[in-house]
């Protein structure tokens, strides 16, 4: 039990990490290389390649500058495509991708503010470069909006979205999360401030809540 529930190919994800880094040491840069274990485990877990049934049939590493390496997957007949086999042991991606949407879908709310305050309205000096969300912070919001979505909707979601197209992955029009943070904004307290401002915000909050636990 200590070393997690079996997850794949009857290993637990410690196991399957350890297992996968073992055989990718293994390979030089540049290399292309075939790998039926990670072909699978895409093809099973990644969030994107189990919905559209894709399984890449050739992997290559390439050099990352600043470290690490960037791994693609050879997805015939579209050829190939960055893709993390470490994602698949990690699911708290796909509410990234989620996150972002809804980062995204709030844009608006934030540009009219700025446009409303063009002047800091902390400070009153500078120009308002960027909106902070004051209560509920957007973390709050997006956790509280992610709850809000069924299976069906995350299978959905993932479903209707294009992995080739160059387009920011957006919800759904009709999507829970979505229509939550849609709603949130009309309710939540918004600041447009310069960037320290921004900063002193976030000091500020953060000392408040160890005051208060
Ligand atoms: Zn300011």
């Amino acid at each position: 039990m200590a070393r997690g529930a079996v997850y794949f190919a009857g290993m637990a994800k410690t196991q399957l990490r350890d297992l996968i880094r073992s055989r990718l040491r293994q390979r030089k840069l540049d290399e292309a290389f075939e790998d039926d274990l990670i072909s699978d485990l895409i093809a099973e877990k990644h969030y994107y390649c189990s919905v559209h049934s894709l399984r890449p049939s050739q992997f290559r590493m390439t050099y990352r500058p600043g470290g690490g390496y960037d791994f693609y997957g050879n997805f015939d007949p579209k050829g190939w495509h960055k893709v993390s086999w470490a994602q698949c042991l990690a699911p708290r991606n796909q509410n990234d991708w989620i996150e972002s949407a809804l980062r995204l879908a709030s844009a608006p709310f934030l540009a009219a503010r700025r446009h409303a305050f063009p002047v800091c309205e902390r400070c009153g000096l500078l120009a308002s470069t960027e909106v902070d969300h004051v209560s509920p912070e957007f973390q709050e919001i997006a956790r509280e909006a992610m709850l809000q979505m069924s299976a069906s909707e995350f299978h959905e979601a993932f479903g209707g979205f294009d992995w080739w197209s160059e387009e920011p992955f957006t919800l759904p029009a009709d999507n829970s999360a979505l229509l939550y943070t849609l709603h949130a904004h009309q309710s939540v307290t918004l600041q447009a401030v310069c960037k320290d401002c921004h900063l002193r915000n976030a000091a500020d909050r953060k000392a408040r809540k160890k005051v208060s636990t």
